[in-house]
């Protein structure tokens, strides 16, 4: 089941990126919630790729998944405290949640201290929800500019999670505009419910997790 789902929307985003004649999105597989039981066929496929969105289930999970798996490539994609930077910048090879300036000194300071350089994503809140994590698209511009100049960190992209209720089109083209202009080259965006759109909108990489494992508890 979880091997099937997982195929096909590895085909799905594969057909998109031929019919839009460019490379497919890269998958993300999202493993929040999930056990090591229910990750392993993925892992035996040869998947490197996996999200979570909390650093503390990832620390209790990955290490010793890293153990036996090589090459790995781990994101991190909810929140992070300033108070977890040292262990995001331990555990994870891309942190795509960078949102304030606090954070992105944190996580700068870490990379200098323990000598790692994960890749780093802004997250977008393309809709201005108050409620939701990301910085808003008038002050994205500078923040990333900002990461660059004075903190000599690397962006890689912008990411984004558009509001539940509506049509993500437009945000996902917000967020296209946006890496554009920022002058940055990867889009992550999509999930289970758009991965699709987000692909035709020429994400660089989504996030799948419920599409593939069923819903989670
Ligand atoms: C949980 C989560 C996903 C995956 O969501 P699904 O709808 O299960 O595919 C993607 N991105 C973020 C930021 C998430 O927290």
């Amino acid at each position: 089941m979880i091997v099937d789902n997982y195929h096909k929307v590895q085909e799905e985003l594969a057909n998109i990126a031929k019919e839009g004649e460019r490379e497919a999105a890269e998958l993300i597989v999202v493993t929040k919630t999930q056990e090591t039981h229910r990750v392993k066929p993925l892992l035996e496929l040869g998947h490197k790729r996996f999200g979570e969105n909390r650093v503390q289930e990832a620390k209790a999970k990955w290490p010793d998944l890293r153990e036996t798996y090589s090459d790995l490539e781990l994101h991190l994609i909810g929140p992070l405290q300033s108070n977890k930077a040292q262990e995001a910048v331990a555990l994870f090879d891309c942190i795509q949640t960078v949102d304030r300036e606090k954070i992105a000194r944190a996580i700068a300071k870490e990379m200098d201290r323990q000598g790692l350089t994960p890749s780093l994503f802004v997250q977008v809140n393309t809709g201005e929800e108050p409620q939701k994590a990301g910085i808003s698209p008038a002050d994205s511009l500078e923040f990333v500019a900002w990461m660059k100049n004075d903190l000599d960190l690397k962006v890689r992209g912008l990411m984004c999670i558009p509001p539940a209720d509506e049509n993500p089109g437009p945000h996902f083209a917000l967020l296209g505009k946006l890496a554009n202009e920022a002058q940055v080259k990867d889009l992550s965006m999509g999930m289970s419910g758009d991965y699709g759109i987000a692909a035709k909108f020429g994400a660089t990489h989504v996030r799948v997790g419920s599409s593939i494992f069923g819903p989670r508890a």
